[in-house]
This record gives C-alpha cells, structure tokens and sequence, in this order.
C-alpha cells in the first residue's frame, strides 16, 4: 500500500494512534471537505492513437487537504463509497466536470471558429448507481450546461454489471435510454458476462494499466499477438466498441498498440492527468491546427 498515496495516512497518524483512529480523523475531515469544497478535477488526455490527436479527457478527483497536502482518490474514494458521501461527492464531480468542459469548449470555439468535439469520461462508482434518479441527474446537468450527451462518457467498473440489484438496473436501462455512454474501466479484471456487455450502452472497454504493462515483455518475446490485450481489442471491435488503453508509460507500448489496432491510448508517456489551467494551454497546443 506504501507506494500508492504518498504519506497515505502519515498526517493523520501521529505517533501512538492506531489506524482506527487515522480513518476516522480521515473521515470527519472527508465530511468536512465535501461542505467545504475542499476538491478539484485533474483531466488526463485520451488520444487517438492512429492520428496522434487529442481526443478527450478522463476527469479524475483531487483533494487539496487542508494541511496542503493533495489526497490521492485511492485513499479516499474507498471512504466515500464505505459511508455513502460518494454520492453527494459524485454530483460535485459530474457538475465539476461537465463545467469544465463547457468552458473550454466556449473558449475554444472563440479562438478556432470551429467547436473541437472533445469528450470527457468521469469515474462512477457502483453506489452511485444505486440512486433512482441517477440518470435523470446527469441528464440534467448535461442540460444545465448544454452540452450534448455524447461529450460524456461514465466510466463504471465491471462489478456494476455482474452484482446489479433493481435500481441498478434500473439506472442502467435509464442511462441507455437517455442515450449516455458507458466505458468499462479496467476491463478484463472483473468478470462481466458477453451478453451483460451486448445489450447496455457500452460504448468503449478500457483495457486496465496490468495489460498494458505486460505488452513490454509481450513485445520482447514476439508474442503480443495473443496477449490480453490483443485479445479485448478484438473483442472489443468485434463487440462494436471502441477501446482505450490506460497506463502507456513507454514508446513500445504505444507502438504495439497502435500495431494491434487499439482506438485511444492514455497514460503518463502521453500526457500525464493536468490541472485544470493546464488542460486549456494543452488544447490550444493540441487542437487547434
Ligand atoms: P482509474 O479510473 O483506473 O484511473 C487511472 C489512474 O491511473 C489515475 O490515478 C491516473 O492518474 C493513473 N495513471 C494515468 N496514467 C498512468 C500511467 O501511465 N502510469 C501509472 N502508473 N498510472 C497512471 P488516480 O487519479 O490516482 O486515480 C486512482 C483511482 O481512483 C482511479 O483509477 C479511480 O478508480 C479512482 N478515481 C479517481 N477519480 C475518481 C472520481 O472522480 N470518481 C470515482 N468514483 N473514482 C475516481
Ligand atoms: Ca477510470
Ligand atoms: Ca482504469
Ligand atoms: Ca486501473
């Protein structure tokens, strides 16, 4: 667990309080933090790996922590989901995202002429899915910033697939009838039915950073052919979708990649996930030739 959120839980851990304590601490300060605003979206570039052109972004949560510290997701996402403020912290970040994206496709329309058709994809967790209203509320902030539904994607792990009771259904259904997009993340880690994945609005797998990691050594061995990944591309294309590959960090990935097809690629190699005046210094950079 060490090297996933730096000082995972160090600042909240002084000397003789035990873990129990942290999280706690952790999770008054989480409330706290969602009164108080306390979070920001990232926006990793997702790009078009045939054309090498930037495609969309993955909006992904940050917590700048009173202390001055910036919380890493891992730590703290697991906390919402466990006490149910994922959901409230969930409406911040569909809102916070989707005004971004207003945003920069306003300021962009005025430098270009022309409105880039930039996506944004945000991260939704199996709880949220779990409120009736989910779909109508997405669908309405998309209206609130009129934006069309197919800029947005919700990315929703596998498990919302498999363990879905009736109001997940439900809101899956709702989804599919509003006509909002769905993309599998870390595709191949779960274990979703082929019939599940057929008859929802899935629109795109993302294959998960492990694959991708693995094609370095695939490579090496002239075997990436019948690697994972090779394998969801094709699935994934025979399924009608588009695919995504996370996690990129070296050329050779990239490469292979491209080689075997794959539609988008994100990872630190590309870019990694930016602030928000960053993004728009990007987009200029990116897409306005
Ligand atoms: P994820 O959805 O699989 O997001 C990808 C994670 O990989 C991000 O970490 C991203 O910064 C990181 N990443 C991107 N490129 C590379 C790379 O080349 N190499 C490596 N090693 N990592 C890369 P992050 O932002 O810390 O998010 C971690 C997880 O927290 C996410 O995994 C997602 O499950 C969750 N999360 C993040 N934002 C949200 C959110 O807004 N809502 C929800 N429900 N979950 C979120
Ligand atoms: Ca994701
Ligand atoms: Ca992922
Ligand atoms: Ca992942």
């Amino acid at each position: 667990a060490k090297n996933k959120g730096r000082n995972r839980y160090d600042i909240f851990n002084p000397i003789g309080r035990n873990q129990a304590i942290a999280r706690l601490e952790l999770e008054n300060d989480l409330r706290k933090a969602i009164e108080r605003q306390e979070f920001c979206m990232y926006f990793q570039p997702i790009i078009c790996l045939r054309r090498n052109t930037l495609c969309g972004f993955e909006a992904l949560v940050r917590w700048h922590h009173p202390s001055g510290k910036m919380i890493s997701p891992l730590d703290f996402i697991p906390i919402a989901e466990d006490t149910g403020m994922i959901n409230e912290l969930g409406w911040w970040i569909v809102r916070a995202s989707l005004r971004q994206m207003r945003l920069w496709q306003d300021q962009l329309r005025v430098q270009s002429g022309d409105r880039p058709r930039l996506w944004v994809n945000v991260n939704v967790s199996p709880i949220q899915l779990k409120q009736a209203n989910f779909a109508q509320g997405v669908q309405q902030i998309l209206d609130e910033y009129g934006l069309p539904n197919f800029l947005l994607k919700l990315e929703i792990t596998e498990s919302c697939l498999l363990e879905s009771t009736g109001t997940e259904n439900q809101c899956l259904a709702d989804l599919k009838k509003y006509g909002i997009k769905l993309c599998i993340d870390d595709f191949g880690t779960g274990y979703s039915s082929l019939s599940r994945l057929h008859e929802l609005p899935i629109h795109t797998l993302k294959i998960d950073s492990a694959f991708v990691k693995d094609l370095q050594t695939e490579y090496q061995n002239g075997s990436c052919h019948n690697s994972i990944a090779s394998t969801i591309i094709k699935l994934a294309h025979g399924l009608n979708m588009d695919v995504v590959a996370e996690g990129i960090e070296t050329e050779e990935q990239k490469l292979v990649l491209r080689s075997l097809a794959c539609d988008y690629g994100q990872g630190y190699l590309l870019s990694r996930p930016l602030a928000e005046d960053a993004v728009y210094d990007y987009i200029s950079k990116n897409c306005m030739d």
